[in-house]
This record gives C-alpha cells, sequence and structure tokens, in this order.
C-alpha cells in the first residue's frame, strides 16, 4: 500500500492534524491549540510536534499543511496575515517544518487547500474546475482550474471577499473598506448588521441561531447576507465558468438556503446547470486537502500547483 500522508491546519485558534490514506479517508487525528501568542517558531513547533505524532506509527512520508494568510507562490513564505497569527507574515512555513520533520512539506493557503480536499473526496468530488467560498468570521476563496490550485500572482487568487456587494454599503470588512461582500456575508458580517438594525451586537453564529429560531430582524440581516452572496457568487459564474461553487465554513450553513436560491434566479442562462453545493468534509477539509497536496504538489519553495487526475493513480 501506497504511504499514507499527514495534512496540517494551522488557523489562529487551532492546529489540527490528520493521518490521511491514498483514499483519502481520515485514518487518525490529532488537536492543539495554537499558541498563537508566543509567536511563529512555538506555532511551528506544535504543528510539528502532532505532525510527528501521527507520522511515526502511520509510517507516512508527505507533509502538506494548509494554514491562515497569503502564501507566496514562489516561496511558499507567508506574505500576509492577519493579527490571529501574530508574526505570520515573512513566516518560512514549508521551509521551517520541513527541517522540524526532515522530510519535505508542501503548504498553501487554508481556503486553498479545502478546495483540494473537496474537489477530492468531499462536496465536488471528480471536479476539476471548482470556486470554493468558505463563510467563516471572515469570506475566503479559492478556485481550482484544471485540477490546480490558481494562485493568481501573488498567491491572492480567489478571495472573492473584496468584490463589491448589495447591501454592505454601511459594513466594515476586514481589509477596512466598506461595501465588500465580506464586510456583509460572514460571521463578522452577521453580527455587524444585526448591530445596525437592533443596536445588539452578539457574535454571527448566534445571530444565525436566531434566524433559525425564526427571529425577524435576524431572519432579515441573514436573508440579506445570503442574497449578496448568491448573486456575487452566480456573477463570478461568468467569470470563471468552474463546475461548480461550493460553500464552506460555520456562517456558510446558514448563508446557504438563501444563498443558493439568490444565486439560482441570477444565474446566467449560459451556466443554469452550475450548482452551488453545500461543503461536505467540515472541519476535516483543510487538513484533507493538505494530504492531498502533500502527496501530488511539487514542493514549497516551487509552485503549490496539484493535479487531481492523479488521484486514480494513487
Ligand atoms: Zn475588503
Amino acid at each position: 500500500m501506497a504511504a499514507a500522508r499527514v495534512g496540517l491546519d494551522i488557523g489562529g485558534t487551532k492546529t489540527a492534524a490528520a493521518l490521511v490514506a491514498v483514499d483519502g479517508q481520515v485514518l487518525g487525528r490529532r488537536l492543539a491549540p495554537t499558541p498563537a501568542g508566543s509567536g511563529p517558531a512555538a506555532v511551528l513547533d506544535t504543528a510539528a510536534r502532532l505532525a510527528r505524532e501521527l507520522l511515526d506509527p502511520g509510517g507516512a512520508v508527505a507533509v502538506g499543511v494548509g494554514t491562515a494568510g497569503t502564501l507566496d507562490p514562489a516561496t511558499g513564505t507567508v506574505r500576509y496575515a492577519t493579527d490571529s497569527l501574530p508574526g505570520w507574515a515573512g513566516t518560512a512555513v514549508g521551509d521551517e517544518l520541513a527541517e522540524r520533520l526532515a522530510r519535505p512539506v508542501r503548504v498553501t493557503n487554508d481556503v486553498n487547500a479545502a478546495a483540494l480536499g473537496e474537489s477530492w473526496v468531499g462536496a465536488a468530488r471528480d471536479r476539476r474546475d471548482l470556486l470554493l467560498v468558505a463563510a467563516g468570521t471572515g469570506l475566503g476563496g479559492a478556485l481550482l482550474q484544471h485540477g490546480r490550485i490558481s494562485t493568481g500572482a501573488r498567491g491572492g487568487a480567489g478571495e472573492v471577499g473584496h468584490l463589491p456587494a448589495p447591501g454592505a454599503e454601511r459594513l466594515r470588512c476586514g481589509c477596512g473598506r466598506y461595501g465588500h461582500l465580506e464586510g456583509i456575508a460572514s460571521g463578522t458580517g452577521l453580527s455587524a448588521a444585526y448591530a445596525l438594525v437592533t443596536g445588539v451586537r452578539i457574535a454571527g453564529r448566534a445571530v444565525a441561531e436566531r434566524a433559525a429560531a425564526g427571529e425577524p430582524s435576524a431572519r432579515a440581516v441573514v436573508d440579506r447576507a445570503a442574497t449578496a452572496l448568491g448573486r456575487v457568487l452566480a456573477g463570478l459564474v461568468a467569470l470563471l465558468d468552474p463546475q461548480a461553487v461550493v460553500l464552506a465554513g460555520g456562517a456558510g450553513d446558514a448563508l446557504f438556503p438563501g444563498a443558493r436560491a439568490a444565486f439560482a434566479d441570477e444565474l446566467p442562462a449560459a451556466w443554469a446547470d452550475v450548482p452551488l453545493l453545500p461543503a461536505a468534509l467540515g472541519a476535516d477539509a483543510v487538513v484533507v486537502g493538505a494530504a492531498r497536496l502533500a502527496a501530488h504538489g511539487p514542493p514549497a519553495g516551487s509552485d503549490t500547483a496539484v493535479a487531481t487526475d492523479e488521484r486514480t493513480r494513487a
């Protein structure tokens, strides 16, 4: 049997590792809080420890990483990261982990990894042209073209959060500007929009819960966000011509029904059969996709591309 691989998911609050079989099945998991406040070296040490626990008993050889931030596609170094991982920008994640683990490590952005996972064994299994949008605290996106992560010139391709969105004019995006999709269709956006309407500041998750319970203000906020998201995604379908669009993330669950309706209404006729699908891998998407990258991608420092047609030969 070909060796399993280890996939790592390094986020601002938690670091997850999984041992993943050649067919995408998760064979084992490790989870630890990310020591973000202790700096990048401590974060990398934690990730390496979790990987090591899975590498040795499993005999796995390859390691892939999905991490928060924008990764330089040429070097595997973090170009940009938010305050959730202080000091993360400038960290050579691939090289540092390769040194700690004495084996090749491939690295990409966490949303890119999730797209690889979903196209491998998740919601978009066997689809090679895919747009994945992750609505969590913020709003991230990833684009697979012909089975490869489209990184763009600086590793930022697919970031849909900064597109102008109807209804977001009074809402502040994570980038600091107003009127962007992330400002309305994200956990932060739901929280802010609900506060504008009611004067009460609660978490986006709580807004979604109140909407599900039928509270009119919360329902209106979620409906507006979902409609904005669905309309923008439909426009992107005409630009990018994917086989499917996948909506992931905690806020994505709440937004999905409304987004799917708006998406279907807005799709130009030529793309009427392109589905908007709910993500299927949940919290495993990043580790599974990172393992996929480990198996088939070139090393950090060259490119983050991966060919998903190799799954049939794995
Ligand atoms: Zn923005």
